[in-house]
């Protein structure tokens, strides 16, 4: 490896993330949140460093396909379900659990041979207005897959627009909807928390609901709350996002840097070049002052991020050199500060790392 730019992924940081989870919950099963190559940090190795999971959960079959064929053991849910019937021969014979948000599905599944055996997640729209069934759909909805041969279990699902936010009552709502609607239904066993409603909303996972947490965001070590609480205090970072210092000049006062002169400097700067640009999935959007941290000490970004590079201000770092590791987010950059600072969620600077960017496991 030539280029000094890598995501490290700590492992035990995800198993005690998971933990943490668990923690929260200890009546509930973890349907850990690996979609999207495990929020870009690689949901094969993830998944095989998480034995203990009760059951991991993905956006789609393709995602789903990739886990059993490496040897993943557990149970797979399909947070959306199938998107085509021909895919319910592979639901079947790879025996995945699948979300039922449409009245087409239920009809699909309505046509497989009687001998089949769904295990259906059946989603409520509680709230979110994205996908599930309406309040008043849903009794019907649920007796029509219950009275079917082909239907083996049906877990209740709904998911939460606001949780991270703990100041609004749209939670609370949410989930006397829910209570409501599911009350005179016999299936008991439900799954209504995301990692934020793990975290802050005890009373969406109590043990009445027999049920499932589906911790995503929190297993990757960022704190999805608003206002961190003592369990999410408790996160580890996972992935850490380095590169190195590849170039280092003295710039003039009133001289600029970067593309279209964006940052001007107030004083004559000492200006580090570091290897990692946009096409890593650094955003470009980050505005100057973003930080980063180098031999231990934080500074900050200064010009527009290029394609393949950046520059940051070292004019009071005496000792970074060519060589220099920099930080670009991990255990000391925090990648929600870096989010802020580009206007956008941890969620997607992990999901927007690219191919480009070696990733090292660590144990
Ligand atoms: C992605 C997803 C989750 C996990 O959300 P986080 O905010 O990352 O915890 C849970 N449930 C569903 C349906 C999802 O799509």
């Amino acid at each position: 490896m030539a280029r000094p730019t890598k995501a490290s992924i700590d492992l035990a940081a995800f198993r005690h993330n998971y933990r943490v989870a668990k923690a929260q919950s200890p009546n509930s099963q973890a349907v850990a949140i690996i979609k999207a190559d495990a929020y870009g940090h690689g949901a094969v190795k993830l998944a095989h460093a998480l034995q203990e999971a009760d059951a991991f959960g993905v956006a789609c079959i393709e995602e789903a396909i990739e886990l059993r064929e490496s040897g993943i053991k557990q149970p797979i849910l399909l947070l959306e379900g199938f998107f085509e019937e021909s895919e319910l021969e592979l639901i079947q014979q790879h025996n995945f659990w699948t979300a039922v948000h449409s009245q087409a599905q239920i009809e699909a599944i309505k046509r497989q041979p009687q001998s089949s055996q769904f295990k259906i997640w059946l989603k409520l729209d509680s709230g979110m207005h994205r996908l599930g069934f309406s309040p008043q759909d849903y009794p019907a909805a649920f007796e029509q897959l219950n009275a079917l041969p082909q239907v083996d279990n049906i877990v209740h699902m709904t998911h939460f627009a606001c949780a991270d936010e703990l100041d609004k009552s749209m939670t609370q709502s949410q989930l006397e909807l829910c209570i409501s609607t599911l009350e005179k239904l016999d299936s008991k066993t439900s799954s209504f928390a995301n990692s934020s409603a793990t975290l802050a909303h005890p009373s969406t996972h109590s043990e009445q609901f027999k049920g499932y947490t589906r911790p995503g965001i929190l297993l990757y070590g960022a704190d999805p709350l608003s206002h961190p609480n003592s369990a999410s205090e408790q996160l580890i970072p996972v992935m850490t996002l380095t590169s190195k210092i590849i170039a280092i000049r003295e710039v003039k006062a009133q001289e600029s840097v970067g593309y279209g002169e964006r940052y001007r400097c107030e004083r004559d700067m000492k200006i580090g070049t570091v290897a990692i640009g946009y096409a890593d999935g650094y955003p470009r959007h980050a505005k100057d002052g973003t930080p980063v941290m180098v031999n231990g000490v934080r500074t900050q970004l200064v010009g527009r991020v290029s394609m393949d590079m950046l520059t940051i201000d070292l004019t009071d770092i005496p000792n970074a050199e060519i060589g220099s590791t920099v930080e670009l987010w991990g255990k000391n950059v925090k990648a929600a500060e870096v989010a802020d600072c580009c206007d956008t969620i941890p969620y997607t600077l992990f999901t927007g790392i690219t191919r480009r960017v070696h990733k090292e496991y660590i144990d």
